[in-house]
């Protein structure tokens, strides 16, 4: 079962280069740390329950995935991830789903934002689907919260754009080479506004 958590991070993050993982992803062995919050047991090792960043505490060995700060605190300048659910010509749509458990639940009913192209880099973009492609797990800032609880994007830093895609020839994720992204199932090589700390190298 896999649940795109969406969080809004604290803004420590930027500096502290906290480790994100995503659902399924492997933390630790068992013998190291227990499974916490957004942790779960599997065989011998622990493992991501959900898109968040890892948290290992030395003391009670025990390791978890943290939502920073709860969705009702979202605001100008919070960073969120999420994943891009469709692209049009001059946005992106991305799906910000709440986390299992989350008391949230209203607040995101729509669990929506949209990514502006004038807002995806600081150079001009000419094709946003190269940009962007739909499944693409995304970090991003919110430039402005509209009426209607409406919430706009943006990635023009380094910090920010697309931290996993994915293959849109045979789905696998796509690495990271330099600069560029290429999928060593196929052989393909794509394109995307990549963000700093992309995860599959
Ligand atoms: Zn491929």
């Amino acid at each position: 079962m896999l649940f795109f958590g969406f969080f809004v991070m604290k803004k420590e993050f930027e500096k502290s280069e906290t480790k994100v993982v995503l659902p399924g992803e492997f933390l630790s062995t068992g013998e190291e740390f227990v499974p916490g919050r957004n942790a779960f047991d599997s065989g011998s090792d622990v493992y991501s329950d959900t898109i968040g960043f890892v948290q290992a505490d030395n003391k009670t060995k025990e390791i978890s995935v943290k939502p920073a700060v709860e969705l009702h605190a979202l605001k100008r300048g919070s960073i969120v991830l999420g994943r891009v659910g469709l692209v049009k010509e001059n946005s992106v749509l991305i799906e910000l789903c709440k986390s299992p458990g989350s008391e949230e639940r209203q607040i995101l009913a729509s669990g929506r934002a949209v990514l502006p192209v004038r807002n995806v880099s600081r150079e001009y973009v000419e094709n946003l689907s190269l940009c962007f492609k739909i499944g693409d797990i995304v970090r991003a800032r919110v430039s402005e919260i509209l009426p209607g609880n409406n919430i706009d994007l943006e990635t023009n830093q380094p910090d920010f754009g697309v931290l996993k895609a994915f293959c849109s020839r045979c789905r696998k994720p796509l690495h990271l080479f330099g600069t560029s992204l290429r999928c060593i199932n196929c052989g393909s090589s794509e394109e995307r506004k990549i963000a700093k700390g992309y995860l599959v190298k």
